[in-house]
């Protein structure tokens, strides 16, 4: 790692003197070293901060655990910090924990981990993680080093922490899927091995098999991570109060579909799927077949509904059913998918593009848990690009724009060249809807390949629809917008 340049900030009060004691005679020390460290060719840049703070006795008796703010931008890829103080022959201990961008209240979901005095070094990412830090995603915003006074000798403590956050340059791309499909495992027609020819001749780069109750079309086809499409393994739920997928099971695993309608043990269930790793999505919640529509509960852990069932397009009342999700918070993903069960339907007529890091389970399903997924009506067509900024930041679908309430936003829809089959081509004959919380606002040509729109930042989601004459060709996931 070379030191390019070395600032030091002014020195300053400390907000709270209650919590942050200054460190040499009320000065807090902030120095900022950037750098470009070359790990591997993949790694661009990497920003160290240090940051000292000073706790005395008085301290750990009114705040026992300290919160120290650090922002980090979008793309960060890593954060690794590291802990340095004086341990005083054991009269100083001071302990090591995360919180990701949200509460610190008690009990707020965001806490990321925690290794007290066991570590003074840890690292975390999208993948990996240091022992007692749960990896995923690294949500752009402010966290918050906990530091717990566990002792401080009567001289007091100063701690020093060096945050390095690291941005290895994104290599995200679209991949086209189609996460509902039967065989002969259950009411469809045709062997897993056909299913998977079909749907690679029909242009996807995954699927995933969802046989009623059962996942044994993967005995018969086990998944080889290195054969095109993608084999993800999964499992339609049937109960009489609706049906959900569970994406990412091991070949002959099931999870047990025997409730009633209405059933609390539902809840039971999706955690199940969460413990062995698998996603959680609610299928076609409002649709016109017999106990198809979803009358259980909603699981906390649900992370995807499928608002888009079949080459009908987007049903109304399912779609209906996310906007209530989504206006109460819950980040809940749309899908499109076929629910291919025979000929002469056709595999991903109803499909999603997912912006994934690579073509693997769990990348594809980290992607669509976090709602990088845009809904298509044909497996073959590139998506629309959606993305808000304001001041230089900017968010694409699935992720949160965080700006001052009242702050212009840019709302840049990109409309790509297709033609949807039977349908007149996009961008000319095309236009793309804004809508806000669920309800449309605006209206734009698409004809250049390109639509704009304006508006004030408050709490909520943007989404778009990108519209064939009157039938919906592409249906994106939110971009949300967060003042707090
Ligand atoms: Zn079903
Ligand atoms: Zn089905």
């Amino acid at each position: 790692m070379r030191t390019l340049d070395l600032r030091t900030s002014k020195p300053r009060k400390p907000r709270n003197p209650g919590t942050v004691e200054p460190w040499n005679r009320g000065a807090l020390l902030l120095l900022t070293i950037l750098s470009i460290a070359t790990l591997t060719p993949l790694v661009a840049t990497a920003e160290t901060t240090v940051i000292i703070r000073r706790y005395t006795a008085d301290d750990r008796l009114s705040g026992r655990y300290q919160y120290v703010p650090f922002e980090i931008p979008a793309g960060t890829t890593q954060i690794r910090i590291e802990q340095t103080y004086d341990k005083a022959g054991g009269t100083n201990a001071v302990d090591l924990g995360l919180v990701e961008p949200g509460s610190l209240e008690l009990g707020s979901r965001g806490l990321r981990g925690w290794s007290g005095g066991a570590r003074s070094e840890i690292v975390l990412g999208p993948g990996t993680a240091s022992p007692g830090y749960r990896p995923g995603p690294l949500p752009a915003g402010r966290w918050h080093v906990i530091l717990g006074l566990y002792k401080v000798a009567p001289a007091g403590v100063e701690v020093t922490l060096r945050v390095t956050l690291a941005a290895t340059p994104s290599t995200k791309r679209w991949y086209a899927g189609d996460l509902h499909l039967h065989t002969v495992h259950s009411d469809g027609n045709t062997e897993p091995a056909g299913v998977l020819d079909m749907a690679r001749d029909a242009g996807l780069d995954f699927v995933a098999i969802t046989d009623h109750n059962n996942t044994t079309h993967a005995l018969a086809m086990p998944p080889d991570p290195t054969r095109r499409p993608l084999h993800i393994v999964g499992e339609e739920i049937t109960t009489p109060g609706g049906h959900a997928n569970v994406w990412g099971m091991k070949p002959g695993d099931w999870l047990d579909f025997r409730l009633g309608a209405n059933d609390r043990r539902m809840n039971d269930l999706a955690s199940a799927a969460s413990a062995r790793g698998a996603l959680f999505s609610i299928n076609h919640p409002v649709a016109d077949c017999d106990a198809c529509d979803w009358t259980q509960p909603i699981p906390d852990t649900t992370g995807a509904i499928e608002v888009w069932n079949g080459g009908l397009g987007p049903q109304a009342g399912a779609i209906a059913f996310w906007d209530d999700l989504l206006r109460k918070g819950k980040r809940v993903t749309g899908v499109a998918s076929s629910d291919w069960h025979r000929p002469p339907g056709f595999i991903g007529a109803g499909s999603v593009r997912v912006l994934a890091e690579s073509l693997t389970e769990q990348a594809i399903l980290q992607a669509v848990a976090g709602g990088a997924v845009v809904m298509m009506r044909d497996p073959k067509s590139p998506p629309p690009v959606f993305t808000v900024s304001s001041d230089g930041r900017s968010a694409a679908v699935g992720e949160t724009l965080r700006v001052p309430a009242g702050a212009p936003l840019d709302i840049a829809v990109t409309v790509p060249s297709f033609t949807s089959p039977g349908l007149a081509a996009c961008p000319a004959d095309c236009t793309v809807e804004l809508s806000w919380n669920g309800r449309k606002i605006d209206t734009a040509r698409a004809a250049t390949g390109q639509a704009s729109f304006r508006r004030r930042a408050e709490n909520g989601y943007l989404r778009v629809t990108v519209l064939s004459g009157t039938t919906i060709v592409a249906l994106t996931n939110p971009v949300f917008v967060s003042t707090k």
